[in-house]
């Protein structure tokens, strides 16, 4: 039960019954899917001989590494802690960390963990950089080509005026020494956010315009994450000329780091509806899973997952096209989809059901295993959903459960 399959295909209100009978809200992450994700990235590796990590800050339900692990080299980690998991979680692949800042009292420890650690700065590297390169680490530092390649999502731009993400070429001429330069054996950028492969084709011009020259003596270069690559318009053969045209021309193995295309759509939010109201002849439905807490990036970004068997529509939201948005239909009933909390804008969207909603009904929401686990928060006294894995053969087991003590913990002793 491939998620983009049911996303596809279904257009009546229709759960299917395993979700009526777990206990909500559930996160329910979808095995099948994480394997035919899994299956482009492998593929895309063998083409090419380069490397593909998971960005575990966009995923780390490491319940689900194994099943990950035999299409991936191993993990990307944002500090410490992420290191750690991807090193037990993951121990037959390779460990990277890039951090914006590394701590003094961290950084003996980051060294059992990783395999490859990428510097911020020029500052960061004078540092940090001949310890790590004593400790047998692969050494990298990141740049920032100062080129956007998107818009609209500002903070997800590392390219922007003022981002502290990545050493300028400024930067680099007035503080990178010969000295330095040895210590390095690959150079790191991220600039991308659910792109195509034309994004990263205009990026690597332009890093190659002005860092080009210190691509000399490097084993490998890292693409950073972004590339929306398991998503199914993607420009994969793209992708692949890059690969391979800049491997072949500096010598060099190419990383890819993607967060959201490991689980892509890999996921489901199961919910129920607690009450219906109305304000101004609009139907409202409360349910037991909130935005603010178990889906924080609806409201960041912001954007509105698909709703199975509804199609969505919010003002200055994304909608992820691939899984069925179309335009209202005035044949249906809206309905705004909200939590339970005191957050006045604690919404999820305006959605167009096929039916009235009654108390009790369940609710799946799609593309729910990204940016959400490892996201979350017990703010209003929010309960943290049950995590579960719908298996290929269409089981579904609870991995983690959590309770009071899980909220409590975190407060105090
Ligand atoms: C966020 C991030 C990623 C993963 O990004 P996705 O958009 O989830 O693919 C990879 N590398 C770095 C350095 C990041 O900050």
């Amino acid at each position: 039960m491939k998620q983009s399959e049911i996303f596809a295909g279904l257009e009546k209100y229709d759960v299917p019954k395993i979700f009526e009978e777990i206990k909500t809200p559930a996160y329910v992450i979808d095995e099948e899917q994480l394997i035919a994700n899994g299956q482009i990235l492998k593929e895309i590796q063998d083409r090419t001989g380069c490397k593909i990590l998971l960005a575990q800050k966009a995923f780390s339900n490491y319940n689900m590494y194994k099943t990950l692990a035999p299409y991936l080299a191993g993990t990307e980690a944002s500090g410490l802690y992420e290191a750690r998991l991807g090193a037990e979680e993951m121990p037959e692949g390779e460990v990277h960390v890039f951090c914006g800042a590394y701590r003094d009292e961290d950084f003996e420890e980051l060294l059992k963990y990783a395999d490859h650690i990428v510097f911020n700065s020029v500052a960061q590297l004078k540092r940090f950089g001949s310890q790590a390169k004593d400790a047998g680490k692969s050494v990298g530092i990141r740049i920032n080509p100062e080129v956007s390649t998107q818009d609209g999502h500002d903070i997800y731009d590392p390219c922007g005026s003022g981002s502290r993400l990545g050493v300028t070429l400024e930067q680099w001429q007035k503080h990178m020494t010969a000295e330095l330069i040895e210590l390095l054996e690959g150079i790191h950028f991220h600039t991308l956010c659910e792109q195509d492969s034309d994004a990263l084709e205009t990026t690597l011009k332009v890093v190659e315009e002005r860092f080009g020259a210190y691509f000399k003596n490097l084993k490998w270069i890292n693409f950073g994450g972004g590339h929306h690559i398991t998503r199914r318009d993607y420009d994969v053969d793209r992708l692949i000329k890059c690969i391979e045209r800049i491997q072949k021309k500096y010598g060099v193995t190419v990383y890819l780091e993607p967060g959201e295309a490991c689980a892509l759509n890999a996921g489901y939010m199961v919910t129920k509806v607690l009450d219906v109201v109305e304000n101004d002849g609009k139907q409202i439905a409360i349910l037991d899973s909130s935005a603010a807490c178990h889906m924080p990036d609806v409201i960041e970004m912001p954007y509105m997952p698909p709703l199975m068997g509804a199609m969505a529509h919010r003002e200055g939201a994304t909608f992820n096209g691939e899984t069925g948005s179309k335009a209202p239909d005035s044949k249906n009933y809206p309905y705004i989809l909200a939590g339970p909390t005191c957050l006045a804008g604690d919404v999820i969207g305006t959605y167009f059901l096929d039916r009235e909603l009654s108390v009790g009904d369940t609710l799946v929401f799609g593309d729910m295993a990204i940016y959400t686990t490892c996201k979350n928060n017990t703010f209003n006294g929010m309960p943290l959903p049950d995590i579960c894995c719908l298996h290929k053969n269409g089981e579904i087991k609870t991995l983690v459960s959590f309770g009071y003590e899980s909220f409590k913990e975190r407060l105090g002793r």
